[in-house]
């Protein structure tokens, strides 16, 4: 069952081969075993999952069952879930138990999907290494002395190592994509907009969106079906007609026309990333495909880019947390500023401080013009960039990061090199688009790589479609870490 489908999970069901109860309890049996090693849950609950899981097994029995109706699902501990902790990796959060759900977490639950508990995360999804979690750090599934990538590192991990079904993500500047690739799983970052991030704790609100994490694209795509949709609750929510996300997924792929940037393929990529990333494109062009060379000239500013909008969106976001409602409080103060002062120091770790610090920086009197306005302007020209080359192609691939999943620690006292694992995925954010990672082989240390697959604006469909009928020519998405 663990290396089913959700579309064979969900026949199974609703045909009676198997109880939810049944299959929620085989998972936390599975992740009470392998857990402890992996690190990949924040919280686990089996007496409100399997309660659900009785709920989805009456509506199974009444017949008025949706297609993930009685399918475990595992949450990033980003999301606001009713009655459960929602930690978003920090200490800040550590007593925080949520009164109300997030849109995503209540569209789950209305299509009677099981929460099967909160996965792991950087602290307020700040990283690519899942090593800022308060809670520790995620071990990958394939060798546990690397990182699982970040920050929906604990998502990735669970998905690959089969602790869950399927699981939601985050990616603010690629953190679906990446721990998607470094897990050798699929991920998808939808178009800004597309999923409502009402609930959703915030880091950089105009590059935030959450999105399905999975073993294979169709699973994706029924997960689409579930999390997006118009929510008058997020001011940035778009009001669009519901889609059907499966809908293109068998559609041949004959007259595709594939972009793939030469600033992608230059210096920086690992030559393993790289002879794994030509396999794949040799793959869709024997699929019908055809190659555009094209050129993103602007994507190259995209990390300093980032590293000025993301710190200074976050910095006001996070002035929320001041250990006056909720959330944690400093045991010993002065007076209320001192309160604020200690609550903030000892709730938030390094890399949240660093990011604050360099966000208010940025946003000061004198430095705004220079620094924030600035990189607007290069946002700007960076999309751009995006809507000139998807007048000669119809999706854009490279790969998804430089480099296969890296030791743990390796990376830890060098924030820039951190910062540079996600050189392939920030441009996507900045320009608002969709963008997906599939797994495509695999690395010197048989560590999995991801094919990047960027679509315009809306195209989930078609990069679903994409995808789907790579993983229909090839195996590597069905690959499993060994030894679990
Ligand atoms: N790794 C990037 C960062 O640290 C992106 C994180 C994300 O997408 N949430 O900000």
């Amino acid at each position: 069952m663990f290396e089913s489908s959700l579309k064979q999970m969900g026949a199974a069901l609703r045909a009676k081969k198997i109880s939810s109860v049944e299959l929620t309890q085989s998972y936390l049996d599975r992740m009470a075993q392998l857990n402890p090693q992996l690190n990949a849950f924040i919280t686990i609950n089996p007496e409100m999952s399997l309660a659900q899981a009785k709920a989805a097994d009456a509506r199974l029995a009444a017949g008025n069952a949706d297609a993930l109706t009685g399918i475990p699902i595992a949450q990033k501990d980003i999301f606001c879930a009713k009655n459960w902790l929602t930690t978003c990796g920090s200490k800040m959060l550590h007593n925080f138990v949520s009164p109300y759900d997030a849109h995503v977490i209540s569209q789950f639950n209305n299509a009677g999907a099981i929460n099967l508990g909160k996965t792991n995360m950087d602290e307020f999804a700040m990283g690519s290494s899942n090593e800022t979690s308060y809670y520790g750090p995620v071990k990958n599934p394939w060798d546990t002395e690397r990182v699982p990538g970040g920050s929906s590192g604990g998502t990735a991990a669970a998905v690959a190592a089969r602790l869950c079904a399927a699981a939601t993500g985050t990616d603010t500047g690629g953190s679906i994509r990446q721990p998607a690739a470094l897990c050798g799983i699929s991920g998808l970052k939808p178009t800004y907009g597309v999923v409502s991030r009402y609930g959703m704790i915030a880091f950089a609100s105009s590059l935030d969106q959450a999105g399905p994490m999975g073993r294979s694209a169709e699973d994706l795509a029924l997960m689409m079906n579930v999390m997006a949709g118009f929510d008058e609750r997020d001011s940035t929510s778009l009001q669009r007609n519901k889609e059907d996300y499966t809908r293109d997924l068998n559609k041949p792929l004959t007259g595709l026309r594939i972009g793939l940037p030469k600033e992608f393929f230059a210096e920086g990529m690992g030559s393993d990333v790289a002879k794994a990333i030509e396999a794949a494109i040799a793959e869709y062009k024997k699929l019908g495909a055809t190659i555009v060379d094209i050129s993103l000239p602007n994507s190259k500013l995209s990390v300093p880019v980032y590293y000025v909008l993301a710190p200074a969106e976050a910095s006001s976001n996070l002035s929320r947390f001041d250990g006056v409602r909720y959330g944690y409080r400093a045991p010993e103060y002065g007076d209320l500023a001192d309160m604020y002062e200690k609550s903030r120091a000892q709730g938030f770790g390094a890399e949240v401080q660093r990011r604050i610090m360099i966000g208010t920086y940025v946003l000061s009197h004198g430095y705004y013009d220079a620094y924030y306005i600035k990189a607007q302007r290069i946002r700007r020209l960076i999309a751009q960039d995006f809507v000139e080359a998807y007048k000669h192609c119809d999706v854009i691939m490279g790969p998804t990061s430089p480099s296969t999943a890296f030791k743990l620690g390796e990376k830890g006292d060098d924030p820039v090199q951190m910062y540079l694992s996600d050189i392939y995925t920030i441009a996507v954010n900045l320009a608002g688009l969709p963008g997906m990672s599939i797994p495509c082989g695999f690395g010197d240390n048989a560590m999995p790589v991801g094919l990047q697959i960027i679509g315009n604006y809306f195209d989930e469909a078609r990069m679903l479609n994409v995808a789907h009928q790579y993983q229909l020519a090839t195996d590597w998405h069905s690959r499993a870490p060994h030894g679990l």
